[in-house]
């Protein structure tokens, strides 16, 4: 006996236009089409990207027969808060839903004696890639994200906490240089309509060499991490598959025009694995890699995610590798570990909540 399964249309956003996540354009070229004058856009993105309004009727300075008329044919957003966990540092995690059903996280984490709030953006619904260390990676690939729903994540967790994200990081779920139009459209809606400068936006990558020739084009203040984790092209294939691809010499070369290109210094990313890539032989190793380069470095100590054999190393390991590192380049940091109690920490982030 078989199930009959009836979908019923019961969203109220149905036929509706979503207007978060636009561009100033895409804004202005709606309400003209619905025979408005064109200043009532830049009312409009005032009210959505820098009030974080949650409704038309507080938008004040909008007349009322405009706010009714926008009631009928747009609403403000169509992604749902899944769940909001607060973990004991402050950060927030949230799994966002999109009307299709997929979810993704979006993490916000503040920095004490800091005035950033800082937000990890996710660029697909899983991913390709199948790193042998993430989360992300072990959930495979479902879809990517438009420019519109990358921007809507942030617009989401601001309308909720009526807060302005200053900082960006693309190192949510999904690998942004596979799906680099879109990633680089909803750049430039943060960096005109929200006014987040370039300095403040990092895009990380495990490694798409083209692509990130292409990134160095656009904008000369982007910020570049690239996810290394290995010394050599043995073990960085073990780790991270699409480095059978892309070589660590085409990888570095890449990433050396990037910083020469742009005048930035690119940061280079590192998880630590105990007893798998944390030898200060490896340290060596890396400092001969990145000669030439202008580079920071983020040590990342591996989080631990479901059942995988890895474990985070010890803070002596840690700090032996750090200072190895050091001996070439002072600007290398251990990065803080946020949200680990609520599974919002680097490569925790796996769509579901444990
Ligand atoms: N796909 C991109 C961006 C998302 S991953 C990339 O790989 O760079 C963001 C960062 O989290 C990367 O540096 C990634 O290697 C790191 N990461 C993934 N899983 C992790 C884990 N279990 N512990 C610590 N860091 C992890
Ligand atoms: Fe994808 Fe980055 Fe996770 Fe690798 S580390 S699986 S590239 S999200």
């Amino acid at each position: 006996m078989g199930f009959i399964k009836f979908i019923m249309i019961t969203d109220k956003t149905y036929n509706k236009k979503v207007l978060s996540g636009m561009s100033f354009q895409e804004l202005e070229k709606f309400i003209v089409e619905n025979n408005e004058p064109a200043f009532r856009a830049k009312q409009l993105q005032y009210w959505l990207c820098r009030k974080h309004a949650n409704d038309f009727q507080s938008m004040s300075n909008l007349s009322k027969d405009f706010k009714k008329k926008l009631e009928d044919i747009a609403v403000i957003s169509d992604i749902k808060i899944n769940q909001k966990l607060v973990s004991k540092d402050g950060t927030v995690k949230y799994l966002l839903e999109y009307p299709d059903g997929n979810v993704v996280e979006t993490v916000l984490m503040s920095f004490e004696k800091r005035p950033n709030l800082t937000a990890c953006v996710s660029t697909q619904v899983g991913c390709a890639i199948g790193c042998a260390f993430c989360a992300t990676g072990k959930r495979g690939f479902i879809r990517n994200l438009e420019a519109r729903e990358i921007v809507e994540q942030i617009m989401t967790i601001q309308r909720d906490m009526n807060i302005s994200v200053t900082n960006l990081v693309y190192m949510g779920q999904g690998e942004p240089l596979l799906n680099y139009d879109e990633t680089v459209k909803s750049i430039n809606i943060f960096n005109t309509d929200f006014e987040i400068g370039m300095r403040r936006i990092t895009v990380s990558t495990c490694g798409i060499v083209p692509k990130i020739y292409k990134l160095a084009d656009i904008n000369r203040q982007l910020i570049l991490a690239l996810s290394l984790h290995a010394p050599d092209d043995e073990l960085r294939k073990k780790l991270i598959p699409i480095g059978e691809k892309y070589p660590l010499e085409e990888v570095i070369k890449a990433v050396k025009f990037y910083a020469e290109k742009t005048g930035r210094r690119v940061t280079i990313e590192y998880i630590l694995i105990d007893g798998v890539n944390d030898s200060p032989e490896q340290a060596e190793k890396v400092n001969k890699l990145l000669k030439g380069i202008k580079y920071n470095v983020n040590l990342i100590p591996y989080n631990p995610v479901g059942d995988s054999e890895f474990k985070k190393p010890s803070p002596e390991r840690v700090n032996r590798f750090l200072r190895v590192l050091e001996k070439i380049n002072k600007k290398v940091t251990v990065r803080l570990e946020r949200g680990t109690d609520i599974a919002a920490a680097c490569g925790q982030l796996s769509g579901e909540f444990l």
